[in-house]
């Protein structure tokens, strides 16, 4: 690569229409353009041009027969992205967004990610458009099942080893490991995510929203400060938002917003603990709407339409998906005292966003170094599924931390600049970008 523009030119032809996947590299290659210049080993041998390609893509049929006996039809992916430093891993979501585009953007991103937990993986993605919204759990399982059905020829514990993201939780995780483990006759840990019963990990559930913070406190530490008393907004009310606000109420920090796609809910005082449950059980058992806390709990007011950063704050935690903050909510953010920003989600800020939080100097940390702890416990339910082993709650939770301030560390190293500012998304796509580049370097052109 010469020269970022011509890059991303070239990026945008031969990937037409999908803008996330763009987004995503460019954020990367503007990041280590000045690296690459600085060591021309990884220019000669085309390593960004190869990194920009998955190894594999798999497009495939999923067709499911609803309640009503009708037929349905879906389409599933999976992105088999690097395989440099281990099998590919990462998510798959079931959202009615989902596109080739989404996909490859989070790929891309699972391949630093996974690079800097300092585990052996690789980068993959997937999923379908098929909305597990307002289904019944028959329909999600032969939805599942199908969906499988072919999955399951690419996918083995050390090939490819998916888990959990948007709309796919321990419901899905069982029925596609059911159907996996049936035709292959075979009880692996092909997935990860599962339940604690059959092969799962303590602490895989909470992992993503419980390592995100301990990054932010990671963050913090350089200030000199601690999350204790520290006013936050969370953005989504899933699997991520969840365990992020459990956390954050532990340390004793006020969390005092949660939203979905139709809205957020604000109470100025701080959710309780108590609050949190009715949370935890409308949004996983009864799979209701963030708007019923309004009804249920006392001070909670919900607001339609908008997201939760017109509220201040001084630590936000987007968590729910892709570019939920635009320049202009950065810019709010920012104006209303905002100084920390922990993004439990995938990419949740704009480019111009991030440019606003780095501008205005405060600690930013992106998805790909925040929430990466959801992913090496995934890694390490993969060594505990080897092993034939399992380890308690407490060992778990500490390889976590441990694995998040190693994380931090890396950050820094490769982020610090001039100024002594830490640019936090210089130093995860560099030192993501290095392991993993290093590795193709030495298993030749393939
Ligand atoms: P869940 O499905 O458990 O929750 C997603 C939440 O985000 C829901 O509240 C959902 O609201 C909201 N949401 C989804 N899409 C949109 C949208 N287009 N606009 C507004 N709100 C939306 O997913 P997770 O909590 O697992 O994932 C959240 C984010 O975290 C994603 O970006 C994911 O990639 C990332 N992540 C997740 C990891 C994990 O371990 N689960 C690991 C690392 C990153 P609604 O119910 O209305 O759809």
């Amino acid at each position: 690569m010469e020269n970022v523009k011509e890059f991303m030119a070239d990026v945008i032809r031969k990937n037409p229409g999908e803008i996330e996947f763009h987004q995503a590299v460019e954020e990367v290659v503007e990041s280590i353009a000045p690296f690459l210049k600085e060591n021309p080993r990884y220019t000669e041998a085309n390593i960004i041009e190869r990194m920009i390609i998955p190894e594999r893509t798999v497009i495939f049929r999923v067709p499911w027969l609803d309640d009503k006996q009708k037929v349905q039809v879906n389409t599933g992916y999976r992105i088999e992205m690097n395989s440099a430093i281990g099998p590919y891993k990462g998510g798959l979501r079931f959202h009615p967004s989902v596109n080739l585009g989404i996909l490859k953007f989070l790929a891309f991103e699972q391949v630093f990610k996974n690079s800097l937990t300092t585990l052996p993986m690789g980068g993959g993605k997937g999923g379908s458009d098929f909305d597990p919204k307002g289904k019944t759990d028959t329909e999600v399982m032969k939805f599942c099942q199908s969906f499988m059905s072919e999955l399951f020829r690419h996918i083995g514990q050390n090939t490819d080893v998916p888990a959990g993201d948007i709309g796919v939780g321990a419901r899905e995780i069982g029925f596609m490991f059911g159907q996996y483990k049936r035709l292959r006759n075979e009880f692996t840990g092909v997935l990860t995510g599962k339940a604690i019963g059959w092969g799962g990990s303590l602490i895989r559930p909470e992992a993503t929203g419980y390592g995100c913070v301990y990054f932010v406190q990671e963050m913090l530490r350089t200030r000199g400060e601690d999350i204790s008393g520290k006013v936050c907004t969370v953005s989504g009310s899933g699997n991520v938002a969840q365990y992020t606000a459990e956390k954050l109420m532990e340390l004793g920090a006020k969390v005092v917003t949660f939203s979905d796609s139709a809205g957020f809910v604000h109470k100025e005082e701080g959710f309780t603990k108590e609050d949190l449950k009715f949370v935890f059980e409308l949004k996983n058992v009864k799979r209701g709407r963030i708007s019923e806390c309004a009804k249920a709990l006392k001070g909670c007011k919900y607001i339609e339409g908008q997201r939760p950063w017109g509220i201040p704050c001084d630590i936000a935690f987007p968590s729910a998906t892709q570019n939920e903050i635009s320049e202009k909510d950065a810019e709010t953010l920012v104006k209303n005292g905002c100084y920390v920003i922990g993004e439990g989600a995938n990419m949740p800020t704009v480019p111009d966003g991030v440019k606003v939080f780095q501008k205005a100097r405060i600690l930013y940390a992106p998805g790909k170094a925040a929430n990466a702890g959801g992913v090496s416990t995934s890694g390490l339910e993969m060594s505990q599924n080897s092993m034939r082993t399992s380890w308690t709650r407490d060992e778990v939770d500490q390889k976590l931390r441990q694995i998040k301030i190693n994380i931090h560390e890396s950050c820094v190293k490769y982020g610090r600049e001039k100024d002594g500012y830490i640019n936090y998304v210089k130093g995860a796509n560099l030192a993501g970008f290095v392991k993993v580049a290093d590795a193709m370097l030495d298993q030749g052109v393939v």
